[in-house]
């Protein structure tokens, strides 16, 4: 079949762009806005989109060098080392993007159903192509990718195969849905709900409610439910408001009042859930094999999507009872024999597989890379194309080892012979591969796990991973991610970040966030001893990293590990400067820290002459001059941390007077990033904003939770009024109890301070109050007021919903200590969303 094709001469002219230089007629297949992404060179055109810090078109002569040769770029670019590229100017080159994939969206006449609303998109996307895809071929976006970039990817790669699409979109401010409404152009809407998240670009719900109707100016149909006050009359404004012949058909649900799907009963069991409506004056019914409330309202969205789309109820009966957790989740964890395990056993499609592979190549701790891939499923190409495809992706992600599993991969094994990937091994099914799995060696490397919900590679998972008892420590990339670009919309483009990964990255994690950090480009890491660099330097981190504590026994490691120490004092300044002599250095790289408040480390302005005799010889490098305040969080504190500044100030000045080059010069951590703009200067040293919560009330960041620390229950019991739990029989039981032991104790991290009812841990979405003496190993809660827990169910430490300020609270400390003394006995696993 005849695929859409572009060439660099109809893009100029979709995107009404102005040609600086064209070179030749080029084929353009895939759109790329992040340098970081690029895998086809030849056929690849980047937008040079321009952010609040980064800038794409400083990334161009970059990616010309990789072999790019077609840009859109708005600013002037230096022709003369572009020699054969082909370069379109526009005013604006992510309207250009968006542009140009409106028109390529219009060239297909298929129903395409947009999702958007506060929560739920992503679920009622991934359950409607579970539910519809033995009967369609369809396209949607990978992952969450709803945003005015993420909507343009996903609706790129659509094509004459494709029989039904469903993309969602989200917005952040009033006049985004307007263009993503032209990109997407649903003929099917749905709007899940309305609710308080994501709120601060609009004066209010009726506002937010409005823009996002926008989607659903010209679909056919619209799908929503009809008891929400603003949703509805937001509904019928806009329906009024449309010429008569354009009026869309509502497909409305209520679960009180009349409604084309009215919701009659929702019954809910140990399990599952059984919702019975009416229907065209029928009574139909569908059980689901979940029962929170939100699955609930997810699943009667799907049900009006397959009653509107003509589904047999018998079907859809069928069908319902079958629907699968959707994990939006990339985990990485530990495997056997030092590997790192990459999970993402849910789906298969080509743009989450890439998704997958990118996430596998930031992944620099080991140096071989294998896949376990299943069969591709319903993917709208030919099988040749498609596997020939993915043997291109992987031989371009250097992956060592492809063991492809089902019918079909296996069947198109020559292609990847011939794309020259080393290591190859088929099998028809994943028992076959089970069978197996013990010959298999599997040792110092990174396994993505990577296939259909069908295949059940979780078993897979399962059979790779490192045992460990079921305390976990979850720790969300995204987040980490999120809250690192809320601090850089704070900073002017110019201030550096250094992130602190001192202790484990406060407890969360070495290499694992220094990697994901390093993709989000910091500036530069800090840590606290040598050998947390060493670490990091052996998983392939090749920023600069600050030592924040250098010691005399570590200086070899420190220079060949290439380490920069933080020389803060006469004493430990000369020792290493000796050091450096006696090995005929020059040069090294060093940071200076002074002394102007904290009394913790950092030379005195009366010490400082010392120092600055010294740093007349070329032996160091001074690449930073910092300080560090007591007390930036504390508002009665300002003027001293003013003092503070201003101290520092005239040091530096004084420094500068020696140095005959620029230094780097920073002061603020966290709280003095939201709270002392004035002091941010060259560079910020971010830490606990990175993992906490914590928004230190001022300032209005949205910080993301980034770790969950859960566990599960080994035994419940039912005591009897005047029975006692735990040591010193402190826990006395004044009623008929139920008592759940929980697996974590001090020595996990869990401070015994929370025992005897000062600590609650989350039980099924209920807090149950710690009750006794904390054990080393094993707490024990009252879970008398919660109903329907077993034995082996999860209980949550803090996390999302319990956050760990309010668990610090509990235990009399802060935050900090709470995070960095999860003990390393406890599992960590990884996660991008
Ligand atoms: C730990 C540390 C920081 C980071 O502090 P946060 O409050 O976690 O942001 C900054 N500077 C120095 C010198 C530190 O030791």
């Amino acid at each position: 079949m005849n695929r859409v094709k572009y060439f660099i001469d109809n893009i100029a002219s979709i995107i009404k762009g102005k040609w600086l230089v064209q070179h030749d007629n080029a084929l353009i297949e895939q759109l790329l806005i992040d340098s970081r992404k690029l895998i086809f060179p030849q056929t690849s055109l980047f937008f040079a989109l321009k952010g609040p810090r980064r800038d794409g078109h400083s990334f161009i002569t970059q990616l010309y060098e990789k072999g790019v040769r077609n840009f859109v770029v708005s600013d002037t670019v230096d022709l003369s080392v572009l020699a054969d590229a082909n370069i379109i100017q526009v005013e604006d080159p992510l309207q250009a993007l968006q542009n140009l994939v409106a028109w390529h969206r219009k060239q297909f006449n298929l129903p395409v159903i947009g999702i958007t609303g506060s929560n739920g998109k992503t679920i009622v996307k991934e359950w409607l192509n579970q539910l519809l895809d033995d009967r369609f071929t369809i396209i949607r976006s990978p992952k969450s990718y709803n945003s005015q970039i993420g909507v343009p990817l996903s609706v790129w790669p659509l094509n004459e195969q494709h029989e039904l699409a469903i993309f969602e979109a989200g917005i952040s401010q009033p006049g985004e849905m307007e263009q993503l409404q032209k990109i997407i152009q649903p003929t099917i809407g749905i709007f899940t709900n309305v609710g308080e998240a994501h709120s601060e670009g609009f004066v209010n719900v009726r506002q937010k409610v409005n823009e996002k109707l926008q989607l659903f100016k010209h679909v056919q149909t619209l799908i929503y439910c009809q008891d929400d006050p603003e949703i509805n009359s937001g509904v019928a404004a806009l329906w009024q408001q449309l010429p008569n012949n354009k009026r869309f058909e509502i497909f409305s649900w209520s679960m009180v009042s009349e409604a084309v799907l009215h919701i009659r009963q929702v019954y809910k069991e140990e399990n599952r859930t059984t919702i019975t409506a009416t229907y065209q004056q029928l009574e139909i019914g569908i059980t689901i094999p979940f029962t929170d409330n939100a699955s609930v309202e997810n699943a009667i969205h799907c049900w009006c999507v397959l009653l509107h789309l003509q589904v047999p109820q018998e079907e859809i009966t069928k069908q319902m009872q079958q629907l699968g957790p959707v994990a939006m989740r990339l985990e990485l964890k530990k495997g056997l024999n030092n590997c790192s395990l990459i999970n993402d056993s849910y789906s298969s499609d080509l743009s989450s597989f890439t998704i997958a592979l990118d996430f596998l190549s930031q992944q620099q701790q080991h140096g071989k890379r294998t896949v376990i891939l299943s069969d591709i499923l319903q993917s709208g190409r030919s099988e040749k194309d498609l596997y020939a495809e993915v043997a291109r992706l992987l031989q371009q992600r250097q992956v060592n080892r492809l063991i492809g599993i089902g019918e079909r991969i296996s069947h198109h094994q020559s292609i990847f012979q011939s794309a020259g990937i080393p290591d190859l091994a088929f099998y028809s099914s994943v028992d076959a591969f089970i069978k197996e799995l013990h010959h298999i060696p599997f040792k110092d490397e990174v396994i993505l796990l990577k296939g259909a919900r069908i295949f059940e590679l979780e078993q897979v998972d399962r059979l790779l991973q490192q045992k460990v008892h079921q305390t976990l420590l979850e720790i969300d990339l995204t987040a980490v991610a999120h809250n690192l670009k809320q601090f850089q919309q704070r900073l002017q483009p110019s201030t550096r970040i250094m992130a602190m990964v001192k202790a484990f990255s406060y407890g969360s994690g070495s290499y694992e966030i220094a990697n994901a950090l390093q993709f989000h480009r910091v500036d530069y890491l800090a840590v606290a001893y040598a050998d947390e660099g060493v670490e990091l330097r052996k998983a392939g981190i090749n920023l600069p990293i600050m030592v924040m504590n250098p010691e005399e026994s570590t200086f070899d490691v420190l220079v060949q590990y290439n380490l920069e120490p933080d020389l803060y004092a006469p004493g430990i300044f000369a020792l290493f400067e000796d050091f450096v002599k006696k090995q005929g250095i020059q040069q090294f790289p060093v940071h200076i820290e002074l002394e102007t408040g904290m009394n913790r480390l950092g030379f005195s302005r009366a010490e400082l002459p010392v120092v600055i005799n010294s740093l007349r010889t070329p032996l160091f490098k001074v690449q930073s001059v910092f300080t560090h305040l007591a007390s930036s969080e504390d508002r009665q504190q300002d003027a001293y941390t003013n003092q503070q500044g201003a101290l520092y100030m005239q040091m530096v000045e004084q420094l500068q007077l020696v140095l005959s080059y620029p230094f780097i010069r920073h002061v603020v951590n966290t709280a003095g990033i939201i709270r002392h703009p004035q002091w941010h200067l060259d560079m910020v040293r971010l830490g606990i904003g990175l993992y906490g919560g914590d928004s230190f009330g001022e300032g209005g960041l949205d910080l993301r939770e980034v770790s969950t620390l859960k566990s599960t229950i080994a035994q419940i019991k039912e005591l009897k009024e005047g029975e006692t739990v735990s040591y010193g029989r402190r826990g006395l039981v004044t009623r008929d109890t139920r008592i759940a032991t929980v697996r974590i104790g001090y020595a996990d991290g869990y401070p015994r301070r929370l025992g005897n009812g000062a600590g609650k841990m989350l039980v099924n979405g209920h807090l149950a109050p710690v009750i006794g003496t904390v054990c080393m190993d094993m707490t024990m809660i009252d879970i008398t007021d919660i109903s329907h827990v077993q034995e082996g169910d999860e209980v949550i430490i803090f996390g999302t919903d319990l956050p760990v300020k309010q668990v610090a609270h509990w235990a009399q400390t802060i935050p900090y200590e709470l995070l960095a003394t999860v003990s390393q006995r406890v599992k960590r696993v990884y996660f991008e969303e």
